[in-house]
């Protein structure tokens, strides 16, 4: 087993027996830096700090082995990783030992929640929703022909 990312969705069910997943959900599609998010977290790695050697000598002593890393609560980036899209994830049913492929659903630089749960084990593809400056001329157009006819 190597290293992965995590999205934890306490909402999320297994579609098989309908028991609510307890665990996360896991990714190798990103970084597999080890991080976690929860509904509504920023879709962006936390950064890294050394943990200072006074500190660390306090904590674990003279233990081999012992991390020189932490989080901080700062983020890598004020950009998400991805703003809108859909990371294929996998998780196990601990009810009924179902192996699960589902994605984390990705809104404005945030995670939503999981979706699309199966009970499969066919991976799914990594899907990012790219907002072009067509779709947004677009958008911006519509809007703007009907605040015309709106007008009395
Ligand atoms: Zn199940």
């Amino acid at each position: 087993m190597g290293l992965s990312d995590s999205f934890y969705d306490e909402d999320s069910k297994c579609p098989k027996c309908q028991a609510k997943i307890q665990g996360d959900w896991q990714t190798k599609h990103l970084e597999s830096l080890m991080q976690s998010w929860h509904t509504g977290d920023f879709f962006q790695y936390s950064k890294w700090e050394a943990i200072p050697e006074d500190e660390r000598r306090r904590k674990y002593g003279n233990k081999p082995l012992t991390p020189f890393l932490r989080k901080t609560n700062d983020y890598f980036s004020k950009n998400p990783l991805i703003l809108n899209g859909m990371v294929p994830v996998h998780t196990g049913c601990s009810s009924c030992n179902s192996w699960l492929e589902g994605y984390a659903k990705i809104v404005n630089g945030k995670f939503d929640r999981i979706v699309e749960a199966e009970a499969t084990r066919e991976e799914k593809q990594l899907v990012i929703i790219a907002i072009t400056a067509k779709k947004l001329r677009e958008e911006f157009e519509k809007k703007l022909s009907s605040t015309r006819i709106m007008r009395p």
